[in-house]
């Protein structure tokens, strides 16, 4: 075992080595440096080979069709993309959009600019369990709904979300719709030939590819998407996302595509594995709470909340453990996690909410570690916790 033990993989993914050997291959003299639009030699005719290979390789694993695959800059353009690309294309129909409180920022915020710029949002509350009930999206459903937006899978609590009943009711009405598939793609099937998703965004660096490249999936079959790009320049990607292709990028997310989707299956079953012995130790502790569904959840991620600690003061006492409150890009403020709070979550439980993600490359030793240090940090916070001591007296807490 090596300290420190990585448990973050919801928030970043080391890069696989078979993908980092791909992408060293695709950068200097004697590899594949071209420009893969200068078509007329051999050096961009080769990157444009790779960028073809890549597309195939991302297209299989959510059983698309290559051309409707756009490569962009990550998940986040690629939401962005399809989010402002859509309500614009659609600007005649209607320009309602509804998505979730639960959702990624790279979605909220763009949400919160299509709200300053003309589109009026609806953003759905979620169950205690974190899944949007059907019955609340049917309801909020309007004439001029051009575009539904729900997660896959929640980067906080794991959940996972109802898309095919979502999707039929979408479908039905002639109303698009998007997921934002970066916690997903390569650890849950994905079949687009049967589910009604029109829009579906894809992240390299959370599935063992490097940052800084992702995709929107763009439906073609049976109707095709229309969206205005945000960029305009050499016309690449069918002119949806102008600019020189990082042939080293996408040749890299290709393979670990190729590689998710030839072994997510065992990956799966034995990440899950490890996950449920974390959970099963910290049960044995009092007073500790799962945050999300108990079923309808992703393998790698536990979200567990210790009545009675602060998740910063845990966090502080396992040191060589790299676990993470609420999601990475809040935890520079000390803002209870948006998601936990939308859920209903109270406020103390929330500000005590830890998230554990597991990957690849965690071991059982790791896990081991793990539940000693984590379960040997809790006692001792407990003793010296006000809140804790409260607790067991059975006063509830009020804070402000
Ligand atoms: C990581 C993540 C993103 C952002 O992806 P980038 O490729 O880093 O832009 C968006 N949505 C979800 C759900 C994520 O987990």
């Amino acid at each position: 075992m090596r300290l420190p033990i990585y448990l973050d993989y919801a928030a970043t993914t080391p890069v696989d080595p078979r993908v980092a050997a791909l992408l060293g291959r695709h950068l200097t003299r004697d590899g594949v440096f071209g420009n893969p639009s200068s078509t007329t030699h051999i050096f961009g005719r080769q990157a444009a080979q790779a960028i073809e290979t890549a597309r195939n390789q991302a297209a299989a694993l959510i059983n698309a069709n290559p051309q409707e695959i756009i490569w962009t800059s990550g998940a986040t353009e690629a939401n962005n993309l399809a989010l402002i690309g859509a309500m614009r294309a659609q600007a005649r129909r209607g320009q309602h959009l509804l998505t979730s409180k639960t959702e990624h920022k790279a979605v909220l915020d763009v949400c919160r600019w299509l709200e300053r710029n003309g589109c009026t949002v609806t953003y759905l509350d979620p169950g205690p369990d974190g899944r949007i009930p059907l019955e609340r999206v049917a309801a909020a459903l309007r004439p001029d709904t051009v575009l539904v937006s729900l997660m896959c899978v929640n980067n906080e609590t794991g959940v996972i979300h109802e898309l095919a009943a979502i999707g039929a009711l979408t479908r039905e009405r002639g109303i698009l719709l998007h997921t934002d598939a970066a916690q997903s793609a390569g650890k849950l099937p994905i079949d687009l030939q049967t589910l009604p998703i029109d829009l579906l965004s894809l992240s390299a660096h959370k599935m063992y590819g490097p940052k800084g490249i992702g995709a929107l999936y763009v439906r073609q079959r049976p109707v095709r998407v229309r969206l205005e790009p945000l960029l305009y320049g050499g016309g690449q990607e069918r002119g949806l996302r102008a600019g020189t292709l990082p042939a080293h990028q996408i040749a890299a997310m290709g393979e670990a595509c190729r590689i998710a989707h030839s072994e997510m299956d065992a990956e799966q079953t034995r990440i899950r594995q490890l996950r449920d012995q974390l959970w099963q130790a910290f049960t044995r502790l009092d007073a500790v709470e799962l945050n999300g569904h108990p079923q309808q959840n992703i393998a790698g991620i536990l979200n567990v909340s210790f009545t009675g600690i602060a998740a910063e003061a845990l966090l502080a006492a396992v040191p060589d453990i790299a676990i993470s409150m609420g999601s990475a890009c809040t935890s520079a403020s000390y803002e209870p996690s948006h998601v936990l709070r939308a859920m209903g979550i109270d406020e103390i439980r929330a500000r005590g909410a830890i998230r554990f993600s597991l990957g690849r490359f965690t071991t059982v030793e790791d896990i081991n570690y793990t539940v000693h240090a984590v379960t040997a940090a809790v006692n001792r916070l407990r003793e010296l916790s006000p809140l804790w001591e409260d607790h067991q007296r059975g006063v509830k807490t009020e804070v402000d």
